[in-house]
């Protein structure tokens, strides 16, 4: 694996700007900043060292009330580990989660629960994180009294009411003691969203919370955490495969590729106007019916200039990822130099950027010699954290 993918600071990331999810000056509720992960697995290599998965690789961003940020890719991409560790289920491998300009220390029980009161997690399986044997009461009344929300019993079930219909689940006094069985899937992801509102985060984490649901109830569902966003000043971080609906769903939009951020920005911008070849790929990929003949085949080109991509290879593992930007074995327009160094984020105007050497100071200006690596005065110095606040 290239030295590069263990973070030159290619990928270091100006926080706080409008790409990142927040009108400039406004500080954030949660950052992360230049977090890794890597998994130790059981396979040796011939060295005799112990293998790992470079899940996550320095990776930033930063999230605000009432906004919404899409971290979009594929599976595999490392967009669930991100938010594990933001949600503090995984201690990332390196990096800083920051709450409210504060670095997030301690592992301690103590610690941990003043941290999930601010910030919570909705999975993506609804099915499987309510407890078949409790009722809907039973699952919004433990976060109330773990966190002291309720005193009383009649406290407790007004606030559990009051949870239910802000989900829309009414009449509530009909749901409260229903149990998991009894719920459709868009019922059950409500209740979970309801319960991860118990505690009156500022920060909601959503993982792909409407990938497992039927197509019918997954905008119900969109429309309520956009609703709930609004609402309750919520920041949010929508995780999903499906780069159509962070259009819909989010202001601004990272796109990541097996573990490295590749493309970010206004969601708009990145979705009307892909950039990097990934983000180009992933849009391709999703239907859309102004792109497509009578006889449903893709006759129009993407909007920016170039044209669609064929889908070509799978996400590398990332055991033994490979070197420079990991894309660059899928990519039509990969060059020598790309298998070498990770590229260096690309200021493309309106906030929107890319990690690509197509593009400006990511590639343009670097001379490559005869090996294919990139020769830049003062190339591989990080780009340092950049603070407006
Ligand atoms: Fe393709 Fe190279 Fe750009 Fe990666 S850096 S997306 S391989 S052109």
């Amino acid at each position: 694996m290239s030295t590069e993918n263990m973070g030159t600071g290619s990928q270091f990331i100006a926080l706080n700007d409008a790409s990142m999810g927040g009108p400039a000056g406004e500080p954030a509720v949660l950052e992360a900043i230049h977090l890794r992960k890597y998994y130790p697995v059981r396979q040796f290599n011939p060295l005799g060292q112990r293998n790992m998965v470079h899940a996550v690789e320095d990776t930033s961003l930063a999230l605000y009330p009432g906004r919404a940020l899409a971290l979009v890719g594929e599976s595999g991409s490392g967009k669930t580990t991100v938010a594990r560790m933001l949600a503090r289920l995984y201690e990332p491998t390196a990096g800083t989660i920051m709450f409210r300009g504060e670095p997030v220390k301690g592992a301690r029980r103590a610690d941990l629960k003043g941290y999930r009161r601010h910030v919570q997690l909705v999975f993506q399986d609804p099915y499987s994180s309510l407890n078949p044997v409790h009722n809907v009461r039973y699952h919004l009344s433990r976060p109330l009294r773990l966190h002291s929300h309720a005193h009383t019993h009649a406290q407790e079930t007004e606030q559990i009411l009051a949870l239910l219909n802000r989900v829309s689940l009414s009449p509530a006094e009909q749901f409260i003691q229903k149990y998991p069985h009894q719920l459709s899937g868009g019922q059950r992801q409500r209740v979970a969203i309801a319960r991860a509102l118990a505690v009156h985060p500022e920060v909601l984490l959503a993982d792909e919370p409407v990938s497992m649901l039927d197509v019918s109830i997954r905008l119900d569902i969109l429309n309520l955490l956009l609703r709930l966003k609004d609402e309750e000043q919520l920041a949010l971080l929508f995780i999903t495969h499906d780069i159509a609906s962070a259009r819909y769903f989010a202001e601004n939009t990272l796109v990541m590729y097996a573990g490295q951020v590749v493309e970010g920005g206004p969601s708009e911008e990145v979705i009307s106007r892909p950039r990097h070849p990934y983000t180009q790929l992933l849009i391709s990929a999703a239907p859309d019916p102004d792109r497509l003949g009578p006889d449903g085949n893709v006759v129009a080109p993407l909007a920016g200039g170039r044209s669609s991509l064929p889908a070509r290879g799978e996400i590398p593992s990332l055991i033994n990822p490979p070197g420079g930007c990991r894309f660059h074995p899928r990519c039509p327009h990969a060059m020598p130099v790309c298998s070498q160094h990770f590229p260096k984020r690309t200021e493309l105007g309106g906030g929107h950027w890319t990690h690509c050497f197509l593009y400006g100071d990511g590639g343009t200006d670097l001379a490559v010699n005869s090996l294919g690596n990139a020769q830049e005065p003062g190339g591989d110095k990080p780009r340092p954290y950049i603070s407006k606040m």
